[in-house]
């Protein structure tokens, strides 16, 4: 048996009438970018993550980037982000021209470390981007508080995490922005490169608009240096006809980590405990491993495809350079050294985790794990 770390031909397969009709629908209607899609889209999406406005812009970078851009945050400002995340995180603080400070996580969860941040904090501070890395939820209260008390921003990066929820909210709806991806490959994912940000702000929210759509106030009229940041039509129809799913392809994610969980309770594999309160979506089901490289190997050998998210945390990455010698976050290094990401699709059967599952114990019994 092979197992793709990833299926997505099995979601076309389902739902190929509906998505089928809606693209017909938009390249009938003559209106690509723009149009009533995006409008319904947005409204969709606000009502999901519980927010009064909803931005759809072409990325989840873009969401980040303009999310710092409509705050003022530029040159001379840092923006403290988890070393342990995708790259885009701290690229899009770079992109605003402002330098990231790179934070690490806790020791017991994959996401970024309050006593860590208090560490990063300097007078140039500006805000704060909490990832809900792998689709669970950040612990936002105590950085609420955190940002409260020193005058900073938080933005969410919810790239991964669509539909997670928080003390009863949806993520999204706790900083002064929310970051969504609608890359294909995430747990709401259209079919090219996509975007949204949640904002309650409604002058926030106007901006950026603005910022979306290269500054512009009126027809050709522009009162700042802004982006062509426009989600396409084609684009958001076929959101709007993947989001009714989603709760219940969330659910399903939130069994199939249920079974590995209970299937891998014996062997040296590790996750984290979600936090009390939160529902995660496992956008990924990442465990960590002593001996992952082989682990991956040995389970390639089967058959099995898995993923390494993240090998190099950011503040180690080449073009950051200049953190190298100064910076040691030992907990995102532990973890890009462990960490192994085991396929989960919504469509993924019961019998196919006790298969993976059953390998890793196999790999186990041959290689008695080193303490
Ligand atoms: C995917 C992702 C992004 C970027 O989203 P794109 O739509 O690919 O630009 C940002 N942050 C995180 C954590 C992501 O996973």
């Amino acid at each position: 048996m092979t197992v793709p770390l990833l299926d997505l031909g099995s979601q076309y397969r389902q739902l190929r009438g509906e998505i089928d009709a809606a693209i017909q629908g938009v390249l009938a209607s003559g209106n690509f970018i723009d149009g009533a899609e995006n409008e319904a889209l947005e409204r969709e999406l606000a009502d999901y993550i519980g927010v009064a406005e909803v931005i759809s812009v072409n990325s989840g970078t873009d969401a980040l980037l303009l999310s710092l851009k409509a705050l003022g945050i530029g040159v001379g400002d840092e923006v403290i982000v988890p070393s342990f995340t995708f790259f885009a995180t701290a690229e899009a603080v770079c992109l605003a021209g402002a330098q990231p400070r790179f934070a690490d996580c806790s020791s017991r969860r994959y996401n970024i470390d309050i006593d860590s941040i208090r560490r990063a904090l300097t007078s140039r501070t500006k805000a704060i981007i909490a990832v809900h890395l792998f689709g669970e939820p950040a612990d936002l209260a105590p950085l609420q508080e955190l940002c409260a008390r020193h005058g900073l921003w938080l933005i969410e990066d919810a790239a991964q995490a669509i539909g997670a929820r928080y003390r009863g909210g949806g993520v999204g709806s706790f900083g002064i922005t929310g970051a969504f991806s609608f890359y294909p490959t995430k747990n709401l994912g259209a079919y090219g490169d996509a975007g949204a940000i949640s904002c309650n702000d409604p002058a926030l929210s106007k901006r950026l608009r603005r910022l979306r759509n290269h500054g512009r106030e009126s027809r050709y009229r522009h009162g700042e240096i802004g982006y062509n940041s426009r989600l396409d039509e084609i684009q958001a129809a076929v959101l709007r006809v993947k989001l009714p799913y989603l709760n219940s392809w969330n659910a399903q994610r939130r069994q199939i980590a249920a079974q590995y969980q209970t299937a891998l309770r014996d062997t040296v594999c590790r996750w984290p405990t979600p936090l009390e309160n939160s529902v995660p979506v496992y956008h990924q089901f990442v465990v960590t491993h002593p001996q992952r490289d082989a682990l991956q190997v040995f389970l390639a050998e089967q058959g099995i495809a898995t993923g390494v998210f993240y090998a190099i945390p950011c503040h180690l990455q080449p073009v950051f350079s200049a953190f190298h010698a100064s910076l040691a976050l030992p907990q995102a290094e532990r973890l890009a050294a462990q960490v192994l990401a085991l396929p989960i699709y919504p469509e993924l059967l019961e019998e196919t985790v006790a298969h993976i599952a059953n390998w890793i114990q196999v790999f186990e019994r041959r290689r008695p794990a080193q303490a």
